[in-house]
């Protein structure tokens, strides 16, 4: 969004969430969303009422979000800055364009995408043929309403423009998805600020992958950051310092160099065993989303893989074939063949769409049409990948697993169709790994309540706690105005791992961690203690993760998962380990606050500062 007033350039601090650690000094790149992506869609006769309802609810939710960042940017730019919201909304009710855009989807029988952007593209045509500065300035405005509201509509995952970086800099998006951060230039992406996005979605996810600092849930920093402006991203502590003064600059230039110097140091760790004091092993794995990530593995001594998330290789314009599929996997398997990899079958939907696959305008994608269900709908497209995968079993140490998995049907039906891949590669005399473990994510809640009855169905067990988190408290995980109610800790999530470690261990299977929350330090104490066998993790958090494993002892972290399992709140449980463990979890990059004046925390205002880590 392109607000076209004059920007202050006082120094403008933002609080939002860690999507990525690390700090970043640099310019502003601005990522401008397109809407290129709109096309043509017909509709049946009787769906004209719907498309109507669906344009004018969309509508009002557009005024609704006007007004959200009006109040906004009152409070930290200033109330003249704000009128243009003002200006926004009053397009957006305009009568003429509204019954326009009506009459169109009635007559032509068209999507009220569709139709919406061509009346916004014809007033655009009027107004450019004027040459005045006033329209230039509207021309602006309407570019700005008409993205916002196809992004409401969902329709489309609008695009962005395409990111050609000639030198470092920090992007900044309004949202940004998974397939565009995945395409990010590593060597010159310094980092990236968004508005949207909480800690566990997958843009996050891949940014830590690619080790590249980002925050997001800013909420309106692509509001307020021009192209060039100077901006520190405290990839920690979730802050982004627009216009820094030279005091900020040199505090973290100096933290840029501490953060080196740790990472150097930790190197030492390598070659050593993740194992506690007291001779327990914890199983130290890598998170990775590409083959091309296997070096990460071995530079960052990680025991093997213990999620591959195989839906990365969709993230292209049409589906990847059964070779090329072989050809990644077998690329991997190959390069890490003395580490067990465990490779999830396709995981779609929610916040990873994938082109040709995933279905559009779900009310709520991430109980939809996905992963698995689409697995099942599709037997073909399922028995591709898992083709591609026996075939490349014989190049290495290959578990797979079946993500979300909701219903014993689910699990035997993914078996069954996994049995009959097996049957046909056999009768045709294709060799594969005969021992192949299979396995299932435990992240939908309905599983644990069940727990034994899969235990005895499958090899082990990864628990999704990403998902489960998400699933169990009812909290959008993508979504920061809630990230604060996403609590691993929350009681009723420690007693879902423990009865799954508990049925596991019964039928002598294996139970791994897979989420977010087996490289936060504090979670890290509690999910062994629990029982946990293995961690995964991005490969960046594995030696750290590993120099915490090796200075505690088992026994006490059993007694105190134990002593956590009887507490009611989340708050009791962090304050209990805080008060145990808190210097040895108190990570070097949580800084202190940094100064703030007095008129400075103006900018605050609505958001409270939080400083991950720091004592409750
Ligand atoms: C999870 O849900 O915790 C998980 C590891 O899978 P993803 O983040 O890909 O949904
Ligand atoms: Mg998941």
């Amino acid at each position: 969004m392109n607000v076209s007033t004059k920007k202050t350039k006082n120094r403008t601090i933002l609080s939002g969430v860690s999507a990525s650690q690390g700090y970043a000094i640099g310019q502003v790149k601005r990522l401008e969303a397109n809407d290129t992506s709109v096309k043509k869609r017909s509709i049946r006769g009787d769906r004209i009422a719907y498309e109507i309802s669906r344009f004018r609810n969309a509508v009002k939710l557009t005024q609704k979000e006007l007004q959200i960042v009006k109040n906004q940017v009152i409070q930290s730019i200033g109330i003249k800055e704000a009128r243009i919201f003002d200006a926004h909304v009053l397009i957006l009710k305009d009568p003429f364009l509204n019954s326009e855009v009506e009459k169109m989807i009635e007559a032509e029988k068209v999507s009220c995408e569709y139709a919406f952007k061509k009346q916004i593209d014809e007033f655009i045509d009027i107004f450019s043929k004027q040459d005045l500065e006033l329209t230039r300035e509207k021309i602006h405005d309407l570019r700005d309403i008409s993205l916002r509201l196809l992004s409401n509509l969902s329709e489309t995952e609008l695009g962005l423009d395409s990111i050609d970086l000639d030198m470092p800099a920090i992007l900044v998006a309004h949202s940004l998805t998974p397939s565009v951060v995945s395409a990010f230039d590593q060597s010159l992406t310094l980092g990236f600020a968004t508005d949207t996005g909480g800690a566990t979605s997958h843009v996050s996810i891949i940014a830590r992958s690619m080790q590249i600092p980002g925050v997001s849930g800013l909420s309106q920093i692509s509001l307020i950051a021009e192209d060039e402006d100077i901006i520190i991203l405290d990839g920690y502590s979730g802050l982004a310092i627009l216009h820094p003064t030279i005091e900020d600059l040199s505090i973290y230039a100096e933290r840029i160099e501490r953060e080196k110097r740790r990472k150097y140091e930790l190197l030492s760790l390598k070659e050593l065993s993740p194992i506690t004091l007291d001779g327990k092993h914890i199983s130290l794995n890598a998170n990775i989303e590409l083959p091309l990530e296997a070096q990460s593995v071995i530079g960052n001594g990680a025991e093997g893989v213990g999620l591959f998330r195989s839906e990365f290789l969709y993230f292209q314009n049409e589906l990847p074939t059964e070779e090329e599929q072989f050809q990644s996997y077998k690329q991997l398997l190959s390069k890490l063949s003395d580490k067990s990899v465990t490779i999830r079958t396709l995981d779609t939907g929610g916040d990873k769409l994938v082109k040709n696959l995933s279905l559009v305008n779900e009310s709520n994608p991430f109980l939809g049409w996905r992963s698995i269900r689409v697995c099942l709908d599709l037997p073909d497209l399922f028995k591709e990948q898992l083709r591609a995968l026996l075939r490349a079993s014989v190049y290495g140490n290959l578990k797979i697993m079946f993500p979300m998995i909701a219903s014993m049907e689910e699990l035997l039906a993914s078996k069954a169709i996994f049995k009959e891949v097996q049957a046909e590669m056999r009768a045709k005399g294709q060799a594969f790994d005969e021992n192949i473990e299979v396995g299932m994510m435990v992240e939908v809640p309905a599983i644990v309540m069940l727990i034994d009855d899969f235990a005895k169905e499958v090899d082990f067990f990864s628990i999704g706690t990403n998902d489960l988190i998400q699933f169990t408290l009812a909290v959008d995980r993508s979504n920061e105005k809630i990230a604060s109610l996403f609590n691993a800790h929350h009681p009723s999530i420690l007693k879902m791992i423990h009865l799954t470690c508990k049925a596991a261990h019964e039928h002598g299977i294996s139970v791994s961690v897979c989420g977010e929350m087996a490289s936060d330090p504090l979670s890290v104490l509690l999910l062994a203690g629990l029982g946990v066998d293995e961690l995964s993790m991005s490969p960046w958090s594995i030696m750290e993760t590993k120099e915490l494993v090796r200075s505690l002892n088992f026994s006490d972290l059993r007694n105190s998962a134990l002593a956590c399992l009887k507490l009611t709140s989340a708050h009791q449980i962090d304050a209990y380990l805080y008060k145990k463990y808190g210097p040895l979890v108190m990570d070097i990059n949580a800084n202190s606050p940094i100064h703030l004046s007095e008129d400075e925390e103006i900018v605050y205002k609505g958001y409270e500062i939080k400083f991950p880590r720091s004592k409750p």
